[in-house]
């Protein structure tokens, strides 16, 4: 459909205030934070400001008609292009769309639109002593509809699991515009087994199967105690170790962060006043749950650490304990500070691979950047493997743009070779879909078969993930 004839459809069909057509406005939602979409900038022809399901399958029925894509955008915090639309059409932009619907504290769930900022809901929640456990680093920013459509995670997912183990049920817009809940009609059951699983299909799909316009998530009390133990290490062999030995003591901690030295000397660069200590990786372990157990947990870890590191410290003292992780929640500014003339870029940044691969992925990354000749900080999530690789560059220069290209490559295939994945939190999208066959195999088929169920004209979100 012609585009001035698009936007004049759509503003007859949702009211003026729902559409936005100014070329100065859809460039803003030509790109994510990948590095990708700052390579390859396609502004969608036209974006909706949906405020209800009404609005969302009324859209969606004229684009099924028609043959025109859509892509479903929360925040744009993603790293992987998803909400970018690669084929032009139109852009449904959900993030104002954050109404929490319902805090049913008396069965410890909440059920949101999907625009709610991540910290809000948790803010919300606090008054109830509730929480929804999943944390990303995007947490003051990313949708709770961006969420459960990348599965997010983050730090706590060691102990508390990603964004699928929390959701209880959705509403879903399809591409030809039926409207479906899953996880049951009425359920408010937090154990429900009764037909397939919807719910896990349309978690983690990336906006390809349909919109998700409302959310029933379990939530968890918050704990009342934490504490967090650093330890220093010389041999990177000993981080791994140690952690495997904390499990083997029956600890599960709420949090553990490896630093590689690349990440301990960007932050002191960053930060003097952190001052790390100068080693070959540093944890970070925390634990929470009520007082005694914390005090246990805390205490017990530093004697399995101390039998490898060369310094460790613990503490459930406030002031203290944000001390200890101020180097770690800087380290993401501070790998973009490496090089004065460079950018940190998100581009391979994701990686997850079993715990006894983690010592070998990041003195392989390590390498690895040095064979294509690109400064890399590594840093991430040890306790379940996934490690956050951050290259840096200048991004105008082609040929540097080129090599970590194929720097990011080679990150990929190794996570692959080392019984990993290409991607633990932040997803497939547009930039890893080359890796699917590789990783998948013949599901692969499987996958583009219930695509084809529910798509058959390819308008939900297309160039991602398959
Ligand atoms: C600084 C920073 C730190 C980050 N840290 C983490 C982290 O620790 N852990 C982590 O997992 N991720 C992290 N991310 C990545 C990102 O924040 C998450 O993937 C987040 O869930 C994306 O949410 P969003 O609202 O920005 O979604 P968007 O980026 O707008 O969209 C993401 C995908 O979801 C689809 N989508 C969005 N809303 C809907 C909907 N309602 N229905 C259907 N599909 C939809 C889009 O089409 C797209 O494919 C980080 C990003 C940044 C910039």
């Amino acid at each position: 459909m012609e585009r001035n004839a698009l936007k004049s459809h759509l503003k007859n069909m949702l009211g003026p205030d729902k559409v936005l057509t100014e070329d100065l406005d859809l460039l803003y939602y030509s790109y994510d934070s990948s590095f990708l979409t700052k390579l390859q900038m396609v502004s969608p022809d036209v974006v909706v400001l949906p405020r209800s399901t009404e609005d969302v399958q009324k859209v969606m029925q004229f684009a099924f008609e028609h043959r025109i894509p859509v892509t479903p955008r929360g925040a744009g915090t993603g790293e992987t292009g998803g909400s970018a639309p690669l084929s032009g059409g139109i852009v449904l932009d959900l993030s104002a769309w954050d109404e929490i619907v319902e805090v049913d504290a008396a069965n410890m769930q909440v059920t949101v639109r999907p625009g709610v900022i991540h910290s809000d809901l948790n803010d919300h929640l606090a008054a109830y002593n509730m929480f929804f456990p999943p944390d990303p680093g995007s947490s003051k920013m990313c949708t709770i509809g961006g969420m459960v459509a990348n599965n997010a995670s983050g730090l706590r997912a060691v102990k508390y699991g990603c964004t699928e183990q929390y959701v209880l049920g959705l509403e879903v817009v399809l591409p030809d515009g039926r409207v479906i809940t899953t996880g049951g009609m009425k359920s408010k059951a937090i154990k429900n087994v009764s037909g397939l699983n919807l719910t896990k299909l349309f978690v983690g799909s990336e906006g390809v199967l349909g919109v998700i316009t409302r959310i029933r998530l379990r939530c968890f009390p918050k704990p009342k105690s934490r504490g967090i133990v650093m330890a220093v290490f010389d041999n990177l062999d000993d981080a791994p170790a140690t952690v495997l030995e904390v499990y083997r003591e029956g600890i599960l901690p709420s949090g553990i962060e490896i630093l590689d030295s690349s990440a301990i000397r960007a932050v002191n660069a960053f930060k003097p006043h952190i001052n790390l200590p100068d080693a070959e990786a540093i944890l970070l372990f925390e634990v929470d749950g009520n007082p005694p157990s914390v005090e246990w947990e805390g205490t017990t870890i530093v004697k399995i650490a101390e039998k490898r590191a060369r310094q460790v410290e613990w503490s459930t003292e406030p002031k203290r304990m944000a001390a200890l992780w101020e180097g770690r929640s800087v380290t993401a500014a501070a790998a973009a500070r490496v090089r004065p003339d460079g950018s940190r870029i998100f581009a391979g940044e994701d990686i997850a691979v079993p715990l006894s691969g983690v010592a070998e992925a990041l003195r392989r990354i390590r390498a690895l950047g040095e064979k294509h000749g690109i400064q890399v900080v590594n840093y991430g999530h040890i306790g379940d493997g996934n490690v956050h690789t951050a290259p840096v560059i200048d991004p105008e220069n082609p040929a540097e743009v080129e090599k970590v290209m194929e720097l990011v490559h080679d990150i990929h295939l190794l996570a692959i070779e080392l019984q990993g994945t290409t991607t633990g939190e932040h997803g497939v999208g547009a930039v890893r879909r080359e890796y699917a066959r590789l990783e998948h195999g013949p599901a692969v088929d499987v996958m583009q078969s219930i695509k084809k169920a529910l798509d058959p004209y390819n308008i939900m979100n297309p160039g991602k993930l398959f």
